[in-house]
């Protein structure tokens, strides 16, 4: 989680708060105080006013006091007061009692408000009953007044932009109590305006003294704002740095968390992969052996369990090792890919397929009632290799071989019947490939068998107990000796007879096949150079090759030497290769071409069921071909058999080889073949393969008769 640093906070700007809270204070204050300062003049102004008033007022008291008593019994009467003929008299007797102060005016009132006299005779006749300054003298107390009046009638003349002090005076009797009141109009206007100019001197002092304060107390505070600023700043700093050292800590704290995190997916994938690995064959993703195993043995426990029971079908592909070998590893891997899919679509849900290794899956099926419905679904999954295999733009034929055994009968534990469904599938085997085959227990018998024949055959080997026997093979168009073929014999003393079909496989599983073919090669050139010693020009004898002999990178000295040993001509040594073996040899080609140097002849055997192409028939070094016994079955059977027979000659007519038919039995097959322009024929219709002393007795005669 990314953390972003807090915006620093803004510092707290003292001095533009200090300067306007200063400024507002200051401002007050000096209102305050120039406020206080004139209502305290003023209050000066007035108390000095009212005692010169009082004194004036005494004069004019003492002076005149009777002649305005004399009025008042006309207070009741104001019109006749203006009337009065005192009155001008009494203005006279004022005016120049007036005159040279500062008095302005003079109104003198009955207790009742009336006014008695003015120095302003409009004025005579009003009543100031109202005016509080009035009632305050009428009271006993004397009261002023100040007040700014734009214009003012004098005794004289009107006088402009005055300011007159207004007092009431209390007159009294000489019982003390007030007779009437005396108002006097004091011009106080330089006063004032001396006043106000000091006032104003005063203030600006007030302002000049509040500046400097100001501007002291702006000096002392801009310094210290200018500290807290610093502060502010070196802590916004510092804020910064800590926002920062926290936000790299983070950042280091959430990738260690995600490499973390990582390191924990990534090792759970390990492991996932692992268990994948541990339990799944890895080029077809099927359970591999482990977990067949284990999900074998759990079955086997609901089997036991419940009432129905299980089956299990072992699958081996046939001559699997033929495709991998002519067609190399890569095509062999597709193929098992697309074998492993196939059986798998159609191997019901809840039953496994599982791959061993090699060629070799296993299919476990749960839940059957009958073992017929095992052999069924066998039967199924064997008719999935009716159609090709498309692989890499070709279509591969395939075939399977199924071995079955079920619980209860065929063994109570995983590995028994295992082994016994294998067993069963290599009988299938033995049986001629491309079936299915029930579990029985005399198979384990032939099992043990082929252990004791092996044992044994290795014995045979070493004492030299393999007989060759030679089969002639007849020339079409001259009907003579063409030449003979060696076949391995073995009669076992303990065993009995054992036919090679059977033996052979097993020395080419066991390695034996090496030592075997040694055998027969050196048996079939002693043979030959007895013959031609004994007079029987037999034109050549043929033995057969296997796969390991022809890779042994000595074979060809080997072949040397035997010919120099017995002084053969090599031209009379023919080796009888089939197409498998061709295409699984390493370097096939050199190893023939070295062969073919020595003078030795070359033949390929059950030809038409290997998977050669004619390209490459081409390069070989080869000079004959021999013809499989299934085409030769095929003749007289029907159009296509001889078809294919006739096209097999033409071939081997355009390639310029000698073409041998093998496995002919009858006088029809001898006769489509010799029409056909077959070279030689081989098979029991002219015989069987024969002891090397029959042989020559049969075709010594023959050849020289
Ligand atoms: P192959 O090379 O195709 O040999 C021919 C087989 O056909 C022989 O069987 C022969 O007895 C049989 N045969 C000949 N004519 C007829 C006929 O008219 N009808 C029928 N039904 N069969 C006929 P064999 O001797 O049992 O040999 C079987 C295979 O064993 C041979 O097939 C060959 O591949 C292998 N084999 C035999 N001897 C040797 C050997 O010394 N070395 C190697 N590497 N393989 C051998
Ligand atoms: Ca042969
Ligand atoms: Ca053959």
């Amino acid at each position: 989680m990314a953390r972003h640093a807090s915006p620093s906070a803004r510092p707290f700007r003292l001095v533009p708060y200090f300067f306007l809270l200063s400024l507002l204070l200051m401002g007050c204050a000096t209102s305050l105080m120039a406020g206080y300062l004139r209502h305290y003049s003023a209050e000066q102004l007035l108390k000095l006013e009212k005692n010169r008033a009082a004194s004036l007022v005494q004069i004019f008291e003492n002076s005149l006091w009777p002649d305005f008593r004399s009025l008042l019994p006309l207070a009741g009467k104001p019109d006749r007061l203006q009337q009065a003929a005192r009155q001008v008299h009494l203005r006279e007797a004022v005016i120049g009692l007036m005159r040279g102060t500062d008095v302005i005016k003079l109104k003198v009132y009955a207790l009742n408000g009336l006014t008695l006299f003015s120095t302003d005779a409009k004025q005579i006749g009003e009543n100031e009953w109202d005016n509080d300054g009035f009632r305050s003298a009428a009271a006993g107390v004397p009261a002023s007044e100040l007040a700014h009046n734009h214009s003012i009638d004098a005794f004289e003349h009107t006088l402009t932009e005055r300011d007159i002090v207004s007092t009431y005076v209390p007159v009294h009797r000489q019982d003390g109590r007030v007779e009437g009141v005396l108002e006097l109009y004091l011009d106080a206007t330089p006063f004032v305006t001396d006043s106000e100019h000091q006032l104003w001197w005063l203030t600006l002092a007030i302002c000049a003294l509040m500046g400097i304060l100001f501007i002291a107390q702006m000096l002392v505070v801009g310094h210290a704002g200018r500290i807290i600023e610093q502060q502010a700043k070196s802590l916004a700093d510092a804020n910064r740095d800590l926002d920062r050292r926290v936000s790299e800590r983070t950042h280091e704290l959430e990738t260690a968390n995600r490499r973390l995190h990582d390191e924990i997916a990534e090792r759970r994938r390990a492991e996932a992969t692992l268990d994948r690995l541990a339990h799944h064959d890895t080029l077809t993703g099927l359970p591999n052996r482990l977990q067949f195993q284990q999900r074998l043995s759990h079955a086997l426990d609901r089997s036991a369990m419940g009432e129905h029971g299980l089956a299990l079908l072992f699958i081996d592909l046939d001559r699997f090792k033929d495709v991998n070998d002519t067609q190399g590893h890569h095509i062999g891997d597709l193929l098992l890919i697309a074998v492993a899919n196939r059986l798998l679509a159609h191997v019901p849900p809840g039953d496994l397929l599982a791959r061993l290794g090699g060629d070799e899956f296993v299919c476990v099926m749960e839940g059957l009632e009958k073992q017929d419905a095992a052999d069924a679904a066998a039967g199924r999954l064997l008719s999935l290799f009716e159609r090709p295999f498309d692989i890499g733009s070709q279509d591969i034929y395939l075939s399977a071989s199924i071995g079955i055994s079920f619980s209860r009968q065929d063994g109570a534990d995983g590995d028994t019947l295992l082994r016994n469904a294998d067993l069963a599938m290599y009988q299938a085997k033995a049986a001629g490939r491309n079936r299915c085959l029930r579990y029985t227990p005399e198979l384990s018998s032939a099992l043990e068998q082929r252990v004791l024949i092996e044992r044994h055959l290795r014995q045979a080997i070493e004492i030299g107990e393999i007989d060759v026997h030679f089969q002639p093979k007849i020339a079409c168009d001259s009907g003579e000796l063409y030449g003979a073929e060696a076949l391995a014999r073995w009669h076992s003393p303990a065993l009995g007879e054992i036919g090679p079909a059977r033996f052979i496989p097993i020395a080419e599983e066991s390695g034996l096949i090496e030592a075997l073919g040694d055998l027969v090669l050196d048996k079939s050139c002693r043979q030959l150079a007895q013959w031609l010693a004994d007079g029987f020009a037999v034109p050549s004898v043929s033995v057969n090759l296997s796969v390991r002999q022809l890779e042994r990178m000595d074979f060809p000295q080997r072949v040397e030497s035997m010919l120099e040993r017995y002084a053969l001509p090599p031209s009379l040594l023919e080796m009888e290769i089939t197409e498998s073996v061709i295409m699984a040899a390493d370097d096939a080609v050199a190893a023939l071409t070295t062969l073919r140097k020595l003078g030795v002849r070359l033949s390929i055997d059950d030809f038409g069921t290997g998977y050669s192409s004619l390209a490459y028939l081409h390069q070989l070094p080869v000079q004959t071909l021999k013809i499989d016994r299934s085409f030769i079955l095929g003749i007289g059977g029907g159009q296509d058999g001889e078809a294919i027979v006739r096209s097999i000659l033409s071939l081997a007519a355009n390639l310029a080889l000698d073409t041998v038919a093998e496995g002919v039995e009858t006088a029809e097959q001898a006769d489509f073949l010799r029409k056909a322009g077959c070279s030689a024929i081989q098979g029991f219709f002219y015989g069987r393969p024969l002891p090397a002393m029959d042989f020559s007795a049969r075709w010594r005669d023959a050849a020289l008769s």
